[in-house]
């Protein structure tokens, strides 16, 4: 009985030849006998790729979360959807759930095969299969705050739980806090340093936050500024994590994209100063977290 966490994409818009966008598997793998159970949490860039690299492939997966309707949380959704339908030869895979805050992201997820129609209908007459990709979108009224983290999901012993976070104008956005026998984990989202992640990551043994250099940022052209209205200092993750006493912190979203290892260490720098002791991964693709 083991959980992973594995980032499947530290990227962000800016493009990079190494980094996938925004993404995390989670794999609960329960006692013999009993089948895995693998959640997603965004679809970046290259996400297929990266699942492949994490040993999971698409028809692997038991749901997606969306954390918000942002472009590079999303991109990789519609070739994770169209993967999994192409190469589920037998035409029998479970519709795949789909799970996002009511809003733009559910538009999104409704409305992303569209463009497809036609690939679509060309393969299935060119195979004589009838069916489309299966999904179950669903969407979850924004969780009240205050108010602890609410459920919107479960499967066997693994429960996930959404609550609001601090990304405006892009609104409504969550962070999701998942519970599996070998602990409990929280994932971020985009957001600011605030009362709403706290509350979402208080007790948590790992915490994956998005994580950006303000510091780095400090002449920006007035048409970049824009960029540190909603996303997080690593100065400010840094006292958040100790207040939090967090065990585990984890980096990812990296902004500015680290070109090596010293860039790297810059992360840490920020988050050491605020007197932050845990354990402390800037994450790459496919880093992995085991629990239990
Ligand atoms: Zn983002
Ligand atoms: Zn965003």
């Amino acid at each position: 009985m083991t959980t992973e966490l594995i980032i499947t994409g530290v990227g962000c818009p800016i493009p990079s030849a190494t980094s996938a966008g925004p993404g995390v598997l989670v794999r609960y793998r329960p006692p013999a006998g009993d089948e895995s159970i693998h959640l997603q949490f965004d679809a970046g860039r290259s996400t297929v790729m990266r699942l492949m690299g994490a040993d999971c492939r698409p028809s692997d997966l038991d749901a997606v979360f969306l954390t918000h309707h942002h472009s590079d949380h999303c991109t990789g959704l519609q070739d994770l959807v169209l993967t999994r339908w192409v190469m589920d030869r037998r035409g029998d895979s479970p519709a795949l759930p789909i799970i996002c805050p009511e809003g733009s992201a559910v538009s999104f997820a409704e409305r992303m095969l569209d463009a497809w129609d036609n690939d679509l209908a060309v393969r299935k007459e060119h195979t004589g299969r009838t069916d489309d990709p299966a999904l179950a979108i669903t969407g979850f009224p924004l969780p009240p705050y205050p108010g602890e983290p609410v459920e919107v999901y479960r499967r066997g012993d693994v429960v996930v739980r959404a609550g609001q976070v601090r990304h405006e104008p892009v609104y409504p956005a969550v962070g999701y806090r998942i519970d599996t026998p070998d602990g409990t984990m929280a994932i971020t989202g985009d957001t600011l340093v605030c009362d709403e992640v706290a509350t979402l990551a208080a007790g948590v043994d790992v915490l994956v936050y998005e994580a950006l250099r303000f510091s780095e940022f400090d002449e920006l052209p007035p048409w970049r500024t824009f960029i540190l209205d909603y996303h997080a200092d690593t100065a400010l993750i840094g006292k958040q994590a100790l207040e939090l006493d967090t065990p585990h912190l984890v980096l990812t979203h990296l902004i500015p994209p680290p070109a090596d290892e010293a860039d790297e260490a810059r992360f840490v720098d920020d988050i050491r100063a605020s007197g932050f002791e845990g354990e402390l991964t800037v994450a790459r693709d496919l880093t992995t977290i085991v629990l239990g």
